[in-house]
Formats: structure tokens, C-alpha cells, sequence
């Protein structure tokens, strides 16, 4: 995505209001995704395309599922956001506190899947900034995961032994407000466009690295690269010999399905094996257009995981986990990581307890498909890496059996021949 794009200013028009944009006539229902019914939220399942035809009136079909015209269009400010939505006290007081630090980009697409009226709306809380931001706690810092320390190259984070991380681009087409990397994305810390030479350096580093099998290219949101950039890219290290299997990390097919066009899918399926590890927050992404996109990724080959990390008042009930990861799974969509949220500065009002993540294993595993059961993780603060965390199954030994809770919380015992792991019940 060039910085030009970038910069072409929105022409928002006016905010009608929740009750308004609910009189209008609904657009044709998309195909159903069965299952995938969500919680009532009323202004909130509004189609998309009721929604521009409320708020772009003059704007196309086509415009509107053009990813460049919804990039172009993302809404950055105040004066943006409250044309759509009626903002409260906390987000208005946000724009006034806000440091400068992680900028606000919403994408049109995923605005229109915002309850406008609610500002405790599960997506709304992820990408408006609110006062809180501004309070830091102790423990947070604008770089938790100490990424800085273990860069190998510019924009390469080389922690584990045969993987590494490609930090791309700066620049994500909707910014979370919970972002792990808030530090560089958005025009902080290196900018948004990852140069050509830092590329080539961070290239040249793997080449003379024979350890590196895997690359992870992240950012920032690599989709949002132009189409020839990103091929570049995945043609450079896909030359590698050494480089077995490539990953993309991204949030577009959530944020900005339309991305996911035909042809970006007809040049990654180039590059297998190419795996896609999507992030996603809520089952309210899962609507038809998300459903395309993953689907066109699914059919071209490319296994698809799923990123999710655990955010208070947002997906830390075990009902909408299980909404998020059934749903993830009904698009093809693998659930892999759900994060303990990382200790960023100004993220105390998304952090839980550590055992609410416990708390949404156990009422996952068991209790539904086992694909659908996320691993837990932490990734551990200062660079630890990612530390895996299960609920207590093994609760102690009777003579030479192991006691195992079941998911049902229910106890029976296995006979561990000549086992000696476990702690001793009685
Ligand atoms: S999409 Fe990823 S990199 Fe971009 S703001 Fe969200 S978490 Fe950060």
C-alpha cells in the first residue's frame, strides 16, 4: 500500500443514526451461514450494503467492494467517527488524551458492522480508542514481547531457532487498539512501508541463516501490500532453499474481505506451502463477505488458522468463544492461538485474568468439536516466546493410577504402568 493511497482523505457523510439506518428498506440476504446466528444486536446486523446506501449514497456496489476504495476510505478521526456512530464521553475524551501513538483506522467495511448506539459493542471496543488507553499500569510497555531485542535484520525478529518473523509493513488497513505492535504500526517507530533495502537486508540475512525453515511475514498487515510487492517478496523467499513453508499473519480477511480478490489468491497459491494465520475477535466478523474471502483462500489450498486474543467485556465468555471458533470452523478457518492479552501500555481495560483463558479452554475442550479448541497462550514478557497453559487434568495418583479430570469435571482413574509423573492423591 503506497503512502499516496494511504493519504487520500474520506468523504464522510452525514451520521444518520441508529434508528434511522434501521428504517431503511434491507438489502438482499446474503447467503446464510448456518449456525452462525449471532446475539441479538440490532442496529448491528445491519447488511453492509444497507449501510452504504445509508451513509455512501453515491457511492457503487463495485466501489464499495474495491479493497483500494475502502482503504482510501477508512475513517481516522473524530470528526469521521461521529458522523457514524454516537460517541461517549471516554471516546470523545480519547482524541483529546491521545498521545500520538497508535493512530485510529477503520475501514468503512468493518464500521458498518458496529453498533453505532453501543459503545460497549465488541468490535467498537477494539478499534475506537477510549480514555483508557491513556492510563498505563504497571508492568506495560510499548514493547512487551522485547521484539526490539532479537532483531536479526531490519524488521526480522529471529527468536526460535528454525523460524523467524518478517515485519513488512508498518501500515494495517484497521487499527486494534489492543495492538502488541502499536510501538511501529501506523506510522510510528520505522513508518508504514517496510524499504526496499531493509527488505533486502532482512532477505540476505535468511539466505546466510541455513536454520530458518519457516518465515512468519507479519507487520503491520502484510494483505494490505500492493499486489506486486507482496509477490516480490514471496518469490524472494521462496527461492530460498532452506525456506521450507512460508506464513502470512493478517487481519484483512476480517477487516477488509474485499482484499481477497481472485487475483491476490491466484498469486499466493504460487508459493506453496503457504499457510495463513488470520486474527480474528468476534463471531460479528463472521459475516458473508468474511465467508468469501476465507473460502477463496481455503479453495486455493492455503491452511488457515486462526489468531484470536482474549479481551475483556469483548470474547471473554465461553458462549461467544465457542460462537467465534464453531463459526471459524464452518469457513475452514482452524482455531490455533488464543493470546492472553499482551501487557502493552494502556491495556488494562482488555486484560483479563490469566484464568479466564483456563476458564474458555475448559469450557471449550470436551464440549465441543476438538478442532475447535484453541491453544492458550502467553507470550511470555521480555521474549520468552509463546508458553502454552492447560486446565489441570492430571489431579493426583491413587497406587499405580493416574487420577484425570474430564471435561466434564468428572474423575476416573488410568492405569500408568511404571508412571511416576503426577502428584500423589492420598
Ligand atoms: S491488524 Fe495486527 S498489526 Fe494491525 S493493528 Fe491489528 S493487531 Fe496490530
Amino acid at each position: 500500500m503506497s503512502r499516496s493511497e494511504n493519504s487520500v482523505a474520506a468523504a464522510e457523510p452525514p451520521h444518520q443514526g441508529c434508528a434511522s439506518a434501521q428504517t431503511l428498506t434491507p438489502a438482499a440476504p446474503p447467503a446464510p451461514l448456518t449456525g452462525l446466528a449471532l446475539e441479538p444486536r440490532p442496529c448491528a446486523t445491519r447488511p453492509a450494503a444497507s449501510f452504504r446506501r445509508r451513509f455512501y449514497p453515491g457511492v457503487t456496489a463495485a466501489q464499495w467492494n474495491d479493497w483500494r476504495w475502502q482503504v482510501r476510505n477508512r475513517v481516522t478521526n473524530l470528526t469521521g467517527l461521529a458522523r457514524f456512530l454516537r460517541l461517549s464521553p471516554s471516546e470523545e475524551r480519547a482524541f483529546s488524551a491521545h498521545s500520538g501513538k497508535l493512530p485510529m483506522g477503520i475501514t468503512p467495511y468493518y464500521l458498518s458492522l458496529m453498533d453505532p448506539e453501543n459503545p460497549e459493542d465488541p468490535l467498537r471496543r477494539t478499534m475506537v480508542p477510549t480514555w483508557y488507553e491513556a492510563v498505563v499500569s504497571p508492568g506495560e510497555s510499548n514493547d512487551p514481547l522485547g521484539e526490539e531485542h532479537d532483531m536479526a535484520a531490519p524488521g526480522l525478529v529471529h527468536r526460535y531457532p528454525d523460524r523467524v518473523l518478517f515485519l513488512a509493513t508498518g501500515f494495517c488497513s484497521a487499527y486494534c487498539r489492543y495492538c502488541t505492535r502499536s510501538r511501529m504500526v501506523g506510522g510510528n517507530g520505522h513508518g508504514m512501508a517496510r524499504s526496499k533495502s531493509d527488505m533486502e537486508r532482512a532477505i540476505a540475512y535468511i539466505e546466510a541463516t541455513p536454520s530458518v525453515r519457516d518465515v512468519l511475514i507479519s507487520g503491520g498487515d502484510p494483505l494490505t501490500m500492493a499486489d506486486d510487492r507482496l509477490e516480490w517478496l514471496l518469490d524472494r523467499l521462496r527461492r530460498i532453499p532452506h525456506v521450507e513453508m512460508l506464513r502470512i499473519g493478517t487481519k484483512t480477511p476480517a477487516v477488509l474481505p474485499q482484499r481477497i480478490t481472485k487475483d491476490l489468491v491466484r498469486r499466493l497459491k504460487k508459493y506453496h506451502p503457504l499457510f495463513m494465520s488470520l486474527h480474528f475477535t468476534h463471531p460479528a466478523e463472521l459475516t458473508p463477505e468474511t465467508a468469501k474471502a476465507c473460502a477463496r483462500l481455503a479453495d486455493a489450498g492455503i491452511p488457515l488458522g486462526s489468531q484470536t486474543v482474549l479481551l475483556a467485556g469483548v470474547n471473554d465468555s465461553v458462549p461467544v468463544m465457542r460462537k467465534l471458533m464453531q463459526g471459524l470452523l464452518q469457513m475452514r478457518v482452524r482455531p490455533y492461538y488464543l493470546y492472553q492479552c499482551d501487557p502493552i501500555a494502556g491495556s488494562g481495560h482488555f486484560r483479563t485474568p490469566v484464568s479466564r483463558g483456563l476458564e474458555m479452554i475448559q469450557g471449550l475442550r470436551g464440549h465441543t468439536t476438538g478442532y475447535a479448541v484453541p491453544t492458550f497462550v502467553i507470550d511470555a514478557p521480555g521474549g520468552g516466546g509463546k508458553v502454552a497453559l492447560y486446565p489441570e487434568a492430571v489431579i493426583g495418583r491413587q497406587g499405580g493410577d493416574l487420577l484425570l479430570k474430564n471435561y466434564a469435571g468428572e474423575t476416573y482413574s488410568y492405569p500408568d504402568q511404571g508412571g511416576e509423573w503426577g502428584p500423589a492423591a492420598c
